[in-house]
């Protein structure tokens, strides 16, 4: 297996590391009693390249998208593992699709079930069955998923219907709406026998909410970022899989008082090299980053003034550099949740962009 590069028309250049991600999944394990794993790949892998994420966790037991169209890619793709859809079929055709492609979709509206009724497919397959225990996204209220249940349950292109929910605060292990999310999930599903569950993203996975689920759904973990505000990937002992890269393609020694980059609001304290990165919010890097860690020629330094469409500028006071010298924006040195933090935003915002560019 090799690690892959795309070099975009731009400056910028995205690298995954494959072996990165392989140790993320055996981090993921870690936290396994018996529990199946379903990768998360929505939004293109979080940025980072849908088919080749795949094809990398081959010890995975399912992977779960978003929508429909990621599951067709990935059945195209020749991948036979189960394979859920969070968001569930929107119409008529997607629930066609569903049994064409044998797709597990969640079901958390009445007019999903209707349609399935309506469903004349000589096939069948698996669904989750979704519940709003506290997210208030998508999910059927407690009062009514029993009749949900019954429904699908007298329904005979329905195999295995599994209970499914999301937690709100898993980033905050110790918040209340945690524990009543799970008694809420615990007291529903006790009404029924051989439930099948899946309850955990990363968060509450390396907190270990409901070790004796069935299917766990890591998302961010895998892709070597921390879920969570005060603990860092290193601690968890996550490796960063993207690394995002441009150039240092000029090296300008203004003078103290002189002001750098719209709005001038960065202004030299002495004479100072000041370093211009051919990056900016047209590839992905976030426009608010303020200040954030940055890495010139393998050494740390920081942000400066405003980010332009095109391109940033760095502080190179105490940097040994020269013009077209590697700048490494986030990787293996320089933390993509730092840089977040710096934006006021979180990680996966931050690799879904940069992977769309
Ligand atoms: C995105 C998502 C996940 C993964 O969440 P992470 O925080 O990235 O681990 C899990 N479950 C559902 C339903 C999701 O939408």
């Amino acid at each position: 297996m090799s690690d892959f590069k795309k070099e975009s028309h731009r400056g910028a250049k995205i690298s995954i590391d494959l072996a990165a991600l392989q140790h993320n999944f055996q981090q993921v394990k870690k936290h396994t009693i018996n529990n199946k794993i379903m990768p998360v790949i929505k939004a293109n892998a979080y940025g980072h390249g849908l088919l080749q994420v795949v094809d990398a966790l081959a010890d995975a037991d399912g992977f779960g998208v978003a929508q429909i169209a990621e599951a067709i890619a990935l059945r195209e793709h020749g991948i036979e593992k189960p394979l859920s859809v969070f968001q569930g079929f929107l119409n008529a055709e997607q629930l066609n699709l569903c049994f064409q492609f044998n797709l597990r979709p969640a079901i958390h509206q009445q007019w999903q079930l209707d349609l399935l009724k309506k469903n004349t497919a000589t096939a069948s397959i698996d669904i989750w069955l979704k519940i709003n225990t506290g997210m208030g996204r998508l999910g059927f209220q407690l009062a009514d998923v029993d009749a949900a249940y019954q429904q699908l349950h007298s329904n005979p292109s329905i195999n295995q219907i599994g209970f499914m929910m999301h937690f709100a605060n898993a980033d905050e292990p110790a918040h209340l709406s945690n524990q009543q999310q799970l008694e809420c999930f615990k007291n529903m599903t006790d009404n029924y026998e051989n439930t099948v569950t899946s309850v955990s993203n990363s968060a509450a996975i390396l907190t270990n909410l409901l070790p004796q689920q069935n299917w766990l759904r890591p998302g961010i973990m895998l892709y070597g970022a921390s879920p969570f505000a005060n603990k860092s990937a290193a601690q968890l002992q996550l490796k960063p899989v993207m690394s995002l890269h441009a150039e240092l393609i000029a090296i300008n020694q203004l003078q103290k008082g002189q002001a750098v980059g719209y709005g001038s609001d960065w202004v030299c304290p002495q004479d100072m090299p000041v370093g211009i990165v051919n990056i900016g919010y047209g590839d992905g890097y976030p426009r608010l980053a303020t200040d954030s860690p940055i890495a010139v020629n393998g050494q740390k330094c920081r942000l400066i003034g405003r980010v332009s469409m095109d391109s940033i500028a760095v502080d190179l006071r105490g940097i040994k550099c020269n013009c077209g010298d590697e700048v490494e924006c986030w990787g293996a040195q320089i933390s993509v949740d730092e840089v977040a933090t710096s934006a006021q935003t979180i990680s996966y915002e931050l690799l879904c962009n940069v992977g769309r560019h």
